[in-house]
């Protein structure tokens, strides 16, 4: 029987002090299990800006199992990982980081998952060696997107995982722009289970995902996954329009029992600031409704996701 087939799909961005390092440790493992398996290694140059290029050119003439797709500038790590994915020859994919903090040990046992029949295996993180900063911040992400996305997104979980053929398949009719790995992933479907790892400490260099980048990704992971924020408007119209009936009440109360502590034209300016406010918003978030629905068309997602076709044989062709 002919040797499965497994792509690492990794991405490269200003990497040039880690990729040799990165390179030997991966090929430990792909040593060990090339008795069972060929390998594939997809590098994306995504733009960098040092001497990572080379490096990668250089390893390529020593290891014939790396294949490099270089972007014409920096497109950003999702999309460096959507090329990787389409460009993929193997019956299994493995998304990477290319700084060591994914070590390469784990994609072992991803594969061992993977064996066992799951469709999807992602690296769960145990503990991951990064400021506070980041931790407080991503932690709080995952609890947010946990509770307003539409799909379950399992926490801890970077984009490190292994999908296999079907399932990249899958992922690939997914064209829209702002994307989210992750939550493609996710939403797909099929068998999904977690492998545990402790994340470790980039080798060198920083990270690539300051502030900014990270709440852009953020927002593609919530906007791209839910319509919560567009239903907050309209129950904060509802609130509002609440707010101005209180609030008139309360005018008329004092336009009329106490009359001497009210300016004049007070009452019809404060009842008019909240129950336009109140309408205004309500409004919006009408709008909003078909807004989110007219979105969900115009992001042209396949429908529902096909895993496989059972037939009895060959010729009976209704199945
Ligand atoms: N990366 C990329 N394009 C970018 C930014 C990052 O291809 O614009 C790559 C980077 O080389 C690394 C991975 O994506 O392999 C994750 O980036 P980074 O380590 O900076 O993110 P962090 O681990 O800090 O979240
Ligand atoms: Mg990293």
């Amino acid at each position: 029987m002919a040797k499965q087939r497994i792509s690492y799909i990794l991405p490269v961005y200003n990497e040039e002090a880690n990729l040799k390092a990165f390179h030997t440790e991966l090929k430990k493992v792909t040593k060990s299990l090339s008795k069972q398996y060929t390998f594939e290694l997809l590098f994306i140059n995504d733009g960098s800006k040092d001497a990572s290029l080379s490096i990668l050119t250089e390893l390529q003439k020593k290891d014939t199992s790396i294949m490099i797709i270089d972007f014409a500038r920096n497109y950003g790590h999702q999309l460096a990982l959507t090329a990787g994915i389409d460009h993929a020859t193997g019956d299994a994919l493995i998304i990477m980081d290319t700084d060591l903090q994914d070590p390469p040990k784990v994609s072992a046992q991803l594969i061992e998952k993977w064996e066992q029949g799951f469709d999807v295996v992602y690296a769960q993180r145990n503990s991951r060696k990064d400021s506070w900063f980041k931790k407080i911040s991503a932690d709080l992400f995952y609890r947010l997107l946990q509770q307003i996305a539409e799909v379950e997104i399992p926490k801890d979980t970077g984009d490190f995982r292994l999908i296999n053929r079907a399932v990249a398949d899958q992922v690939r009719n997914f064209r829209e722009h702002n994307r989210f790995m992750r939550g493609i992933v996710s939403y797909v479907g099929f068998t999904q289970t977690a492998v545990r790892f402790d994340r470790d400490q980039r080798f060198a260099g920083k990270t690539h995902y300051p502030l900014r980048a990270m709440v852009r990704l953020a927002k593609d992971g919530i906007i791209g996954f839910s319509t919560t924020p567009l239903k907050v408007i309209s129950r904060m119209g509802y609130f509002i329009a609440f707010l101005s009936v209180v609030a008139i009440l309360y005018v008329l109360y004092v336009r009329i029992f106490t009359p001497h502590v009210a300016v004049e034209g007070w009452a019809f300016t404060v009842i008019s600031i909240f129950f336009v406010g109140g309408v205004q918003l309500i409004m919006l978030g009408v709008l909003g409704g078909y807004i989110a629905r007219i979105y969900r068309e115009v992001q042209g997602r396949p429908l529902y996701g096909v895993r496989s076709i059972y037939r009895i044989n060959a010729n009976n062709k209704k199945t």
